[in-house]
């Protein structure tokens, strides 16, 4: 049962990036860490939130320029998922949080930034932080530059994959 590799399917999902998109222009260089992706995936990737309400904000996006994620196939969907843990876990071995806000905003309405293109954010959260909700429209004071964090994220993705599973081999064996 070994997960098999399907360019093709690649080029067609990366086929329906739309030009002008932040996130499908992210994928369209080949220079990850200046656009701070941290992990390219088979359906989506992790990158830093270039406007993060607490150092190591995370943002799960998928390859698919799509506003809602029930346009979204189920092998995509449990793959956000597994990156989501995937990002939990790096997160906890980087920065050491004590609690996480993980969610999706829905449209303008619900506060989404970009709607065109869904994603989901991991926030990682301190005790003696702002709250959630007044981070999102007060100043915020970072202590950590994307480019530190980055570094350290991508430090702790090599220490898990040094451990040995893959993010797709956690929970199950074939995804594809
Ligand atoms: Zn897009």
């Amino acid at each position: 049962m070994d997960p098999i590799w399907t360019p093709w399917r690649m080029e067609y999902i990366m086929g329906q990036k739309q030009p002008g998109c932040a996130f499908c222009d992210k994928l369209s260089g080949e220079l990850d860490e200046a656009e701070h992706v941290l992990l390219r995936g088979q359906a989506a990737f992790i990158t830093l939130n270039r406007y993060p309400y607490t150092n190591g904000h995370l943002l799960i996006v998928p390859y698919l320029h799509t506003p809602s994620l029930e346009h979204l196939p189920v092998e995509t969907l449990t793959e956000m998922m597994l990156l989501v843990n995937r990002g939990i876990a790096a997160l906890r071995l980087a920065m050491r949080p004590q609690g996480f806000n993980i969610g999706v905003n829905l449209g303008k309405a619900a506060g989404a930034g970009i709607e065109d293109h869904v994603h989901m954010h991991v926030v990682p959260r301190w005790y003696g932080d702002t709250s959630f909700m007044s981070t999102i429209s007060s100043t915020r004071t970072l202590p950590e530059t994307l480019d530190q964090s980055y570094q350290r994220l991508r430090n702790a993705l090599d220490a898990l994959n040094d451990q040995g599973a893959e993010y797709r081999t956690q929970q199950s064996e074939v995804l594809y």
